[in-house]
């Protein structure tokens, strides 16, 4: 996928911004594992980072849904990654949904100085609303990447998070006990209505 964004910085090239998106279980964290991994057997030093918030699975790796992992950074604040970019090639940046806006004007300043920088995220919030800052990392790439799910009630493609649980607060971390991929047609904001699929 994607395989026309180049793999290698040339001297005197500039960086770039590539952003993965889409909704939950699509994928996002398993194609910015894949990209960096990639660049890794090219001997290109990366680093990688996720929000605080986001403790899931592991306090130190960045972790898919299918159970791939690379190493990461836990950050607490979007400054702590200027702190830890020295002689580093290529920057990946898992679930960047939950960082603030500056994180906008870092991945900007550091594909000026020549660095790739991988974001991936939720495009959009449980309410099917833009989730800052991703729209505006998406004004700003070079490479953009739209992931999409499998509807979990119908089998379309999914680019929507259905919320299970009766939570109304916007960033509520879960994964499949709160939520499921939807179809827009299968997707509803009204969560009383809401039905978890039956699993297999
Ligand atoms: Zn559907």
């Amino acid at each position: 996928m994607v395989d026309h964004i180049p793999v290698k910085n040339l001297p005197d090239a500039t960086g770039w911004i590539e952003v993965i998106c889409g909704s939950m279980f699509s994928g996002k964290t398993e194609e910015l594992i894949r990209r960096l991994r990639r660049a890794q057997i090219a001997r290109q030093r990366v680093a990688i980072f996720k929000p605080l918030i986001d403790t899931r699975y592991s306090d130190n790796r960045i972790v898919s849904h299918s159970g791939v992992s690379l190493p990461s950074i836990t950050v607490s604040h979007t400054s702590q990654i200027l702190d830890n970019v020295g002689g580093v090639d290529v920057i990946g940046i898992d679930e960047a949904q939950f960082y603030d806006i500056g994180l906008i004007r870092i991945c900007e300043d550091l594909a000026d100085r020549g660095h790739r920088i991988i974001v991936a995220g939720l495009d959009q919030d449980y309410l099917g609303q833009p989730f800052e800052p991703m729209p505006q990392l998406l004004a700003v790439a070079e490479y953009i990447t739209k992931t999409l799910a499998i509807c979990m009630v119908c089998g379309n493609p999914a680019n929507r998070t259905q919320r299970i649980a009766r939570r109304e607060e916007r960033v509520l971390v879960g994964a499949e006990d709160t939520y499921e991929a939807r179809c827009r047609n299968c997707w509803t904001t009204n969560l009383d209505e809401v039905r978890r699929t039956e699993k297999p």
